[in-house]
Order: structure tokens, then C-alpha cells, then sequence
């Protein structure tokens, strides 16, 4: 059984959700995207710390 878990990446500091989707796009490409600052709290993005959540696939040996 297959399923995608869909890629979350928001904001560190407020939860503005950048992307939300099954592609999973590197999290540059994202913050490129949105000029690497966060349209809601004005953060600067910086991929380090940018916080991106990937569903970890279970049972995989
Ligand atoms: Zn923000």
C-alpha cells in the first residue's frame, strides 16, 4: 500500500503555510517563491532554519 503524504512547509515564526501539496518542492524553490520573506510576519527566510515538516514514510526496511 502506497500513499504520499503531502509536504507542509510554514513559517517558523508565525505558521503562515508557504506550501502545502503532494509535490515535494525543496523548500528554496518555496521561499524563492515568496522573495524568501514571509508575506504575513515579514520574516526573512532563510533555508536553515526554515521550517519544513515531511511526513516520514513507516515500515520501510
Ligand atoms: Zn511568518
Amino acid at each position: 500500500m502506497v500513499f504520499n503524504m503531502p509536504e507542509l512547509i510554514v513559517c517558523s515564526r508565525c505558521g503562515f503555510i508557504f506550501y502545502e501539496g503532494n509535490d515535494l518542492l525543496p523548500p528554496e524553490t518555496v521561499a524563492k517563491r515568496y522573495n524568501y520573506r514571509c508575506p504575513r510576519c515579514l520574516a526573512v527566510l532563510k533555508i536553515k532554519p526554515l521550517n519544513m515538516k515531511i511526513a516520514p514514510m513507516r515500515n520501510r526496511r
